[in-house]
Protein backbone atom coordinates (compact mmCIF):
# COMPACT_ATOMS: atom_id res chain seq x y z
CA UNK A 1 0.00 0.00 0.00
CA UNK A 2 1.92 3.21 -1.25
CA UNK A 3 1.67 6.55 1.22
CA UNK A 4 -1.41 8.43 -1.15
CA UNK A 5 -3.90 4.88 -0.68
CA UNK A 6 -3.31 5.79 3.06
CA UNK A 7 -4.66 9.44 2.85
CA UNK A 8 -7.27 8.09 1.05
CA UNK A 9 -9.48 6.77 3.44
CA UNK A 10 -10.92 8.39 6.89
CA UNK A 11 -8.95 8.06 9.71
CA UNK A 12 -9.67 4.79 12.06
CA UNK A 13 -11.71 4.48 14.87
CA UNK A 14 -9.65 3.85 17.73
CA UNK A 15 -9.91 2.53 21.55
CA UNK A 16 -7.41 4.08 23.50
CA UNK A 17 -7.80 3.84 27.39
CA UNK A 18 -5.00 5.99 27.96
CA UNK A 19 -5.72 9.27 26.23
CA UNK A 20 -7.06 10.97 29.22
CA UNK A 21 -2.93 10.93 30.00
CA UNK A 22 -2.09 12.70 26.64
CA UNK A 23 -1.76 16.60 26.46
CA UNK A 24 -4.04 18.49 24.82
CA UNK A 25 -4.10 22.08 23.68
CA UNK A 26 -6.58 24.72 22.42
CA UNK A 27 -5.83 26.11 18.93
CA UNK A 28 -7.06 29.14 16.84
CA UNK A 29 -9.10 28.21 13.27
CA UNK A 30 -6.86 30.10 11.36
CA UNK A 31 -3.77 28.64 13.00
CA UNK A 32 -4.87 25.57 12.19
CA UNK A 33 -6.25 26.36 9.04
CA UNK A 34 -3.01 27.51 8.17
CA UNK A 35 -1.66 23.75 8.39
CA UNK A 36 -3.70 22.71 5.45
CA UNK A 37 -2.62 26.02 3.27
CA UNK A 38 -0.03 23.85 1.80
CA UNK A 39 -0.46 20.42 -0.15
CA UNK A 40 1.85 17.88 1.51
CA UNK A 41 2.45 16.54 -2.02
CA UNK A 42 3.06 18.79 -4.47
CA UNK A 43 3.80 22.18 -2.51
CA UNK A 44 0.87 24.05 -4.33
CA UNK A 45 -1.67 25.72 -2.41
CA UNK A 46 -4.58 23.72 -1.59
CA UNK A 47 -8.10 24.09 -0.36
CA UNK A 48 -9.65 22.71 2.96
CA UNK A 49 -12.39 23.06 4.86
CA UNK A 50 -13.95 22.29 8.12
CA UNK A 51 -16.42 19.07 7.95
CA UNK A 52 -17.66 18.69 10.66
CA UNK A 53 -17.40 20.25 13.97
CA UNK A 54 -19.02 19.28 17.44
CA UNK A 55 -17.36 19.90 21.01
CA UNK A 56 -14.16 20.04 20.54
CA UNK A 57 -14.12 17.91 17.80
CA UNK A 58 -13.15 19.29 14.83
CA UNK A 59 -12.52 17.03 11.00
CA UNK A 60 -10.84 19.06 7.99
CA UNK A 61 -10.73 17.91 4.21
CA UNK A 62 -8.35 19.17 2.60
CA UNK A 63 -7.95 19.15 -1.64
CA UNK A 64 -5.13 19.96 -4.01
CA UNK A 65 -6.60 20.76 -6.94
CA UNK A 66 -2.65 20.40 -8.58
CA UNK A 67 -1.97 17.24 -7.79
CA UNK A 68 -5.32 15.74 -6.37
CA UNK A 69 -4.24 14.50 -3.22
CA UNK A 70 -6.74 14.56 -0.47
CA UNK A 71 -7.35 13.55 2.64
CA UNK A 72 -9.40 14.16 6.24
CA UNK A 73 -7.62 15.06 9.50
CA UNK A 74 -9.74 14.95 12.67
CA UNK A 75 -8.20 16.83 16.01
CA UNK A 76 -8.84 13.23 17.90
CA UNK A 77 -9.55 10.06 17.99
CA UNK A 78 -12.97 8.31 18.28
CA UNK A 79 -13.89 5.88 21.07
CA UNK A 80 -17.13 5.14 19.47
CA UNK A 81 -18.21 6.06 16.02
CA UNK A 82 -20.23 8.93 17.28
CA UNK A 83 -17.87 9.94 20.89
CA UNK A 84 -14.85 11.83 19.93
CA UNK A 85 -12.19 10.87 22.86
CA UNK A 86 -12.23 14.46 24.09
CA UNK A 87 -15.49 15.75 24.39
CA UNK A 88 -16.24 12.09 26.43
CA UNK A 89 -13.53 13.62 28.56
CA UNK A 90 -14.97 17.27 29.04
CA UNK A 91 -18.20 15.69 30.14
CA UNK A 92 -16.76 13.28 32.67
CA UNK A 93 -15.05 16.11 34.09
CA UNK A 94 -17.82 18.29 34.03
CA UNK A 95 -19.86 15.89 35.68
CA UNK A 96 -17.33 15.23 38.32
CA UNK A 97 -16.93 19.05 38.99
CA UNK A 98 -20.41 19.63 39.53
CA UNK A 99 -20.73 16.54 41.50
CA UNK A 100 -17.55 18.33 44.23
CA UNK A 101 -19.07 21.30 43.57
CA UNK A 102 -22.53 20.14 45.27
CA UNK A 103 -20.97 18.23 48.00
CA UNK A 104 -20.49 20.06 51.31
CA UNK A 105 -17.10 20.38 52.65
CA UNK A 106 -16.50 18.56 56.11
ZN1 LIG B 1 -0.82 18.76 -4.60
Amino acid sequence: MDEEELFDEEPPYTCDPHHNCIDKFIVCQEELMGLFAICPACCERSDSSIVQQEGTFVKIKQVCASCGYHRFWQNQPMLHRNMPTCNLLASVRAVSFAISAATPSL
